[in-house]
Parts: structure tokens; C-alpha cells; sequence
């Protein structure tokens, strides 16, 4: 009889996603205690099995994220949703008996010839909330780390993009038993109750609002969270920096799916003496990259009317309030796919929208500095970013924007590349997220680091144990000169 495998019951009234997610808990929980421990070789094949799904069924996926956003350049999904995805199983495969190893743990002296070992175990039901913007790499690379940690696991893909969703829970309903890893497809109400049911550990990716919310739902069952948000991600340009070099590393990264990227530069920081040769730069880069936005299927689309209008006021917001604008192109406001230029606004009011809200889309505030502790301090008085980028060839100023600002991570002379790393632990500081995974920061988020002390029949703890005497005060004596 599996031990509490059905969790906490709930209120009668359910729709019928909640009753759904309740279904496929109960079943994974069941299936996790009656299989465990999960072994190495059942977690290697499912690896696989993610591995040839996504293999498999390339082309589908690329069509059905085309077809989510209205145009998603072929290569950045093949990139970003189907290459960095297969990377992240196979260096899960490749590290995973090393990572499923008993650690080593020092013993201090006086404990000797006792041991301590950490014992890595999966937790059981893992829960994922995914994003629309990159949403198989979302969905897919958590889960790959959960399943190498050894847990079942349940996902929940975005509403915006259907299409994909749908493919998502077809072919890992055809790959996998859905007692160990399954989709739940469905709205915000599906998602709050998905936040609401009691896994052993919730990883969401999407806004700082919303996990905001999954945060406290979860609180209700003690459920640990791992929350990846966004929040606004700088760029300083260093008076050391090579500034064509540098522009079109920042076009590449904010251009990249239209700039719909939680760690896509937000806004740019640069020496007033260098602002106007900046924004040239960063233009020239774009319209190089993109010289027709409105034909080109290379540039992505903005993935929802709504989006797209949202990012219109914040452009109309910043030209009535007269701010400098820069547009690299130009697209037609009408066009079905939602393409939008790319358009830096130079040295804006501060109580724009562009100054305090996350972008999430191709437009690029451009800000002017004095001195490099002014960029430093405008970074530290807002939120801590999920990313930070520095460009330059000064290794102190390097060094001194690296040890005084605190962000998720950073990439020094580029953009984006530190979270294609799998070696990085990914992941955000403050408002920007809690926690992190990748690689085998991911398999220890997934996994309970169990403390084990092994005791030796030849312990001299022994001499602790009452009734207390002289020789007790010796041992403490002695102990306490080694300690
Ligand atoms: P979102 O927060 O609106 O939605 C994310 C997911 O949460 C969706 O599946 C949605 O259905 C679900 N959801 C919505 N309301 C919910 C609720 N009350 N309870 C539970 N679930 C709920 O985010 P989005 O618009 O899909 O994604 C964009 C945001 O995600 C940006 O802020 C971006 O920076 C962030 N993001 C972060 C990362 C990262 O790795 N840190 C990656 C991609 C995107």
C-alpha cells in the first residue's frame, strides 16, 4: 500500500480541468512510491523518449510555433526551441550517473571514523507552468531535468500559443505512460489550479505578477517553487567598448523572437559622448540583420493582438511625451503578422512606460551616463535583473560592474549566450525569480539532497553519553582544541 499517495483532498465543485489535474497527480503519485527508487537506466530512457519526440516530430513543432505567433523565424525556433532542448538531454545523459552519485561529504575529526554522504532523491510530483514565448523549450528543459532527477512530471503549457500545447500533449502522450509525464492544457483558470495542487516541487516561468500568484498558491500546500521571471535587463556600454562589435551583439539579442525573450536586453546604458554613435550603430545592425521586416519570414511576429497593441502605446506614450525616437525599418501597422521595427527611444522621460514596465518586445530605451557609478547606480535602484550585459575591454570597470550589481547572471561582450550554458545554473535574483536550474543545478532543484551520517562502531561519541564524569569534560576539553 503506497504510503498518503493520494495527497490533500479538494472542495466537490471542480471544472473539469481541475478534476483532470487531480486525476494525473493521484495517478503519478501512486506510480511514483510504487516504483521507487527510480533507477538510472529507467531515467536514461526517458531521456531518450524526449529526445526522439523531438526528433521525430521537428517539423510539426516548428509549424505549430509558426503558426502560434502569426511568423516565427524557422531558425530561431529550430534554434531555441529544438536544439537547445535536445542539448539539454543529452548533457543530462552524459552527466546524469555522476549527478545520481552519493556525494562526499567531509566528517569533522572528532566524529571520525563516521561518514557523511548526501543522497540525491527525486521528490515525487513535479509541476510545470510554461510561458508562450519559447514554449517547448520552456516546457520541455524543466521537464528533462525533473525526469533525470528521477520524478514524474506534469506540464502546463501557455494558452497563447494553442497550437503548440496541443502538439505538446499529443506526442508525449504518445511517447510517455501519463503516469510519468504528462499535459495539461487549458487557461488561467486551469493554471491556478495547477498552482494549487500540493506537487513536491513547482517550477513556473512567465511574468513576476502572475508568479506572484502561483507563489502564494503554492504556499498553501508548502509546495517548494522555483519561479523564473523577467523584469528589465540592462546593457551598459563601457567607454572601453568596441561599439559596432557591441551593437550587433545588442540587435542580435533584441531582435532575436522579436524581442519577446525574458533575457533580451531591455534597455541599454551608454556614455553621453558616445549615444548618438551608439544608436546609429545598434540601427545600421538591425537593418542589416532585417532589411524588410514586413516580407521577411526571418523576422518573428509579436505573438497577440493585444501585445502588439500594448507595445504600440508604449511607442505612441514615449513620441507624445517627446522623446527622441529611432526606428531601424519600418513595417506596416496593419500587417496580420504583428511585425514591429525595431525602435530605440534616446534618453526618455522616467515616468514612461518603457522606464518602468518589462519591454518584452523590440522597442529599446537608450539611456545617457555621466560616470561609470552612475550606470552602477541606476541598476541598483531598480528591480534585480534576471540578466545584465557589459560591453567593453576595461577589465577593472569590468570587474567593479561585476562585483557592485546583482542579477540573475550576465554575459560580458554579448548578449543571451550565458543561458544557453548548461553548465550555468539559470535563474533570476530578487523580483527577476527564486531559484534556478540547467544542468545539474536543475537535478538538485528536482531532487532532495538527503543527509545521511553513517556512524562507526568505533565512535568516540560514545564518551558523551551519561552518567557524566571527569572523563566526559576531557572529551569536551579535547574536543573543543580540534574543533
Ligand atoms: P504569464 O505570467 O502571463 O503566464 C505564464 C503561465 O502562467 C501561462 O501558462 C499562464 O497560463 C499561467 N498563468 C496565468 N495566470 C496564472 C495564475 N493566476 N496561476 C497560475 N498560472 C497562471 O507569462 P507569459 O506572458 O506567458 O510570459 C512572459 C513572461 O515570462 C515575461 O515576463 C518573461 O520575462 C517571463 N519569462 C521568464 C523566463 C525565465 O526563464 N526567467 C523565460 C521566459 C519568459
Amino acid at each position: 500500500m503506497p504510503p498518503d499517495s493520494s495527497g490533500p483532498t479538494h472542495s466537490a465543485s471542480k471544472s473539469f480541468g481541475e478534476n483532470e489535474i487531480d486525476r494525473l497527480f493521484t495517478l503519478q503519485r501512486h506510480a511514483f512510491f510504487a516504483n521507487t527508487p527510480s533507477d538510472y537506466r529507467a531515467r536514461i530512457d526517458n531521456l531518450n523518449r524526449i529526445i526522439r519526440l523531438i526528433e521525430v516530430h521537428e517539423d510539426r513543432i516548428i509549424n505549430a510555433v509558426n503558426a502560434d505567433f502569426g511568423n516565427r523565424a524557422r531558425i530561431e525556433t529550430a534554434v531555441s526551441e529544438i536544439l537547445v532542448t535536445i542539448a539539454a538531454a543529452k548533457h543530462a545523459k552524459r552527466h546524469l550517473k555522476h549527478w545520481m552519485h552519493k556525494r562526499r561529504v567531509a566528517t569533522p575529526l572528532y566524529m571520525k571514523p563516521a561518514k557523511c554522504r548526501l543522497l540525491p532523491q527525486p521528490l515525487g510530483v513535479v509541476g510545470i507552468i510554461a510561458p508562450w514565448n519559447y514554449p517547448v523549450q520552456l516546457a520541455l528543459s524543466p521537464a528533462i531535468a525533473a525526469l533525470a532527477a528521477g520524478n514524474r512530471t506534469m506540464i502546463k503549457p501557455s494558452e497563447l500559443t494553442p497550437r503548440t500545447g496541443e502538439i505538446l500533449k499529443e506526442i508525449i502522450a504518445e511517447a510517455f505512460d501519463e503516469s510519468t509525464l504528462a499535459v495539461v492544457t487549458g487557461g488561467v483558470e486551469t493554471g491556478q489550479a495547477f498552482a494549487s495542487t500540493p506537487f513536491d516541487h513547482l517550477l513556473f516561468t512567465g511574468s513576476t505578477a502572475v508568479g506572484m500568484r502561483v507563489a502564494q498558491a503554492a504556499a498553501k500546500n508548502l509546495t517548494p517553487v522555483t519561479l523564473e521571471l523577467g523584469g528589465k535587463s540592462p546593457t551598459i556600454i563601457d567607454d572601453s567598448a568596441d561599439i559596432e562589435s557591441a551593437a550587433r551583439s545588442i540587435a542580435f539579442g533584441k531582435l532575436f523572437n522579436a524581442g519577446q525573450t525574458c533575457v533580451a536586453p531591455d534597455y541599454i546604458l551608454a556614455p553621453h559622448s558616445k549615444l548618438d554613435r551608439v544608436v546609429d550603430a545598434i540601427a545600421n545592425a538591425a537593418r542589416k540583420f532585417y532589411p524588410e521586416i514586413d516580407t521577411t519570414t526571418d523576422y518573428s511576429s509579436i505573438i497577440s493582438d493585444r501585445h502588439f497593441a500594448r507595445l504600440k502605446a508604449l511607442v505612441d506614450e514615449a513620441r507624445d511625451a517627446g522623446a527622441k525616437i529611432v526606428e531601424a525599418g519600418s513595417a506596416n501597422a496593419l500587417h496580420p503578422q504583428r511585425k514591429m521595427p525595431l525602435t530605440m527611444v534616446i534618453d526618455p522621460p522616467t515616468t514612461l512606460g518603457i522606464m518602468s514596465e518589462e519591454i518584452f518586445g523590440p522597442i529599446l530605451p537608450v539611456i545617457g551616463y555621466s560616470s561609470r557609478q552612475e550606470a552602477i547606480s541606476y541598476v541598483n535602484n531598480h528591480d534585480r535583473p534576471l540578466a545584465l550585459y557589459w560591453f567593453g575591454e576595461d577589465k577593472t570597470a569590468r570587474d567593479q560592474v561585476l562585483e557592485r550589481t546583482i542579477s540573475g547572471g550576465v554575459t560580458v561582450n554579448d548578449t543571451m549566450m550565458h543561458v544557453a550554458q548548461e553548465n550555468l545554473p539559470f535563474g533570476g535574483v530578487g523580483k527577476s525569480g527564486i531559484g534556478a536550474y540547467h544542468g545539474e543545478a536543475g537535478f538538485e532543484t528536482f531532487s532532495h539532497m538527503k543527509s545521511v551520517f553513517y556512524q562507526s562502531r568505533f565512535a568516540s561519541t560514545g564518551a558523551l553519553q551519561p552518567p557524566y564524569t571527569s572523563k566526559t569534560d576531557k572529551f569536551l576539553s579535547f574536543v573543543k582544541k580540534i574543533i
